[in-house]
């Protein structure tokens, strides 16, 4: 597919700004892709609907297709969506933490119990206590008793004739009393979703009250997983997802259905049957995967890394012979508008808190960035290039086109002086580029 694919967009090697029929062209193929995938089909519409509006207008760099250039910008969003900042099981409760696991018979459930517990008791030194409330298959509490014995994780003790919840407070009694840490919760599932075991689940949870719900579920769900996961998400609350199988053939498009219709993290994966095959859950690697056109996407990045490195040197070379227009000026306000505005950009330099308090004293927040770069944008080229011709009719043409004021104009002109300067400086001076930007 990535070969066809690279053919249809290499057509399109037009230059410039994306278009929407670039765009459109290019993501046509992004939902074969992603519905190859096994991506619900609405959750694959809704994506790229959502990656059109980014994507129409972007630049397009030298020596990459429009069409290429889209699938960089998909396999970006993709990433963005499927990752979180909590991906990690929260342990932030009074102990025992009860965590209860649910999910389709198969979907791995016993086993993830088993490899979570190893996992908290090896890497985070947890006592964790595990307990099978599968009435429904007698080997199924046996299962979770063998796979504790050989991993040495405790499980409750069987006790014939009780029901799920009464299991649950049983487990959650037991490891308060035996302090325990953590105490894991292996509900039943069962072949399709059905009432019986989301009431069951239901009941458990207001039983047990967890402090975390992770839905366990085989990567290889295709359109089912959208309904999975919204049931169970509806039904009974989850808090994060674990996908099983990922050693698997399947391309994992139910990571972005389940994730789209939950909002809930991935926090794990399941990667083979043995109880250490458990990891961190990986956006980008799941994203590649996903899309399957990891070539483009490396192919665009080094040329993003080329036009980075190209303007470098060309802006030293500027430096060196003590040019700075405007144009340069507006590229720098931009670049410190991507690295978030000048806090982010002074959080990145070691040693110049000073100059930060200076900025603020200044008042040059990030507004103040997107408004000089609007009067820029509202000046002619030759007035970029030459900024002495700004009289006062220019600068009140250009007062007049970015919202703003003639004072404003001046101010800008007088920073930029001071930018030209400093860049003089350090073109011909013998002090590291960081000391110049000392005197801005
Ligand atoms: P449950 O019915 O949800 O409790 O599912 P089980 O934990 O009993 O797992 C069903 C089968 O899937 C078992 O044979 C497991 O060894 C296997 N399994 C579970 N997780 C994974 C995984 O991540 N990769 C592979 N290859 N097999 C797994
Ligand atoms: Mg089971």
């Amino acid at each position: 597919l990535s070969e066809k694919l690279g053919g249809i967009l290499d057509r399109l090697t037009r230059r410039g700004a994306l278009t929407e029929a670039d765009v459109d062209a290019a993501l046509r193929e992004v939902r074969r892709a992603l519905l190859e995938a096994d991506v619900a089909l609405d959750v694959a519409r809704a994506f790229t609907d959502r990656v059109k509006k980014d994507a129409v207008g972007v630049t397009v760099m030298k020596s990459v297709t429009p069409g290429q250039l889209v699938v960089k910008i998909v396999h970006d969003e993709l990433v963005k969506t499927l990752g979180s900042d909590s991906q990690t099981i929260d342990l932030n409760a009074a102990p025992p933490v009860a965590i209860m696991m649910v999910g389709l018979q198969g979907s791995g459930k016993t086993t993830t119990t088993a490899k979570i517990a190893k996992r908290l008791t090896t890497r985070q030194n947890k006592k964790v206590l595990m307990a099978s409330l599968d009435v429904r298959r007698p080997a199924a509490m046996e299962q979770l008793a063998v796979l504790g014995r050989d991993a040495e994780i405790d499980t409750l003790p069987i006790v014939a004739g009780q029901l799920p919840p009464q299991i649950a407070k049983r487990a959650i009694e037991a490891a308060r009393l035996g302090g325990y840490d953590v105490v894991l919760l292996d509900t039943a599932g069962r072949t399709t979703l059905d009432e019986e075991m989301m009431n069951e689940a239901a009941e458990v949870k207001r039983a047990a009250d967890p402090h975390e719900v992770l839905l366990v579920a085989d990567s290889l769900t295709g359109q089912d997983a959208v309904n999975l996961a919204r049931a169970f998400d509806e039904r009974v609350g989850l808090t994060g997802i674990v996908l099983t199988r990922v050693d698997g053939d399947g391309r994992g498009g139910a990571a972005l259905s389940m994730r789209a219709v939950t909002n809930k993290p991935i926090k794990l994966i399941g990667v083979g049957e043995k109880l250490d095959a458990l990891e961190e859950f990986d956006p980008s690697r799941i994203a590649g995967r996903i899309l399957g056109m990891g070539d483009i996407v490396a192919l665009v990045e080094k040329a993003a890394a080329n036009i980075d490195a190209e303007k470098a040197m060309r802006a030293a070379e500027k430096m060196r012979k003590g040019q700075f227009d405007l144009a340069d000026m507006r590229e720098q306000l931009q670049q410190m508008q991507a690295m978030g505005g000048l806090g982010g950009l002074m959080g990145m330099m070691p040693g110049i808190a000073k100059m930060k308090n200076q900025i603020a004293n200044a008042g040059l927040d990030e507004s103040i960035l997107k408004r000089q770069i609007a009067i820029i944008d509202s000046m002619t080229p030759q007035e970029r290039r030459n900024p002495d011709i700004l009289k006062a009719s220019r600068k009140k043409r250009i007062a007049a086109g970015s919202g703003t004021s003639p004072e404003a104009i001046n101010k800008l002109l007088k920073m930029h002086r001071g930018m030209a300067d400093m860049m003089k400086a350090m073109g011909q001076g013998k002090r590291g580029p960081l000391a110049g930007l000392g005197q801005m």
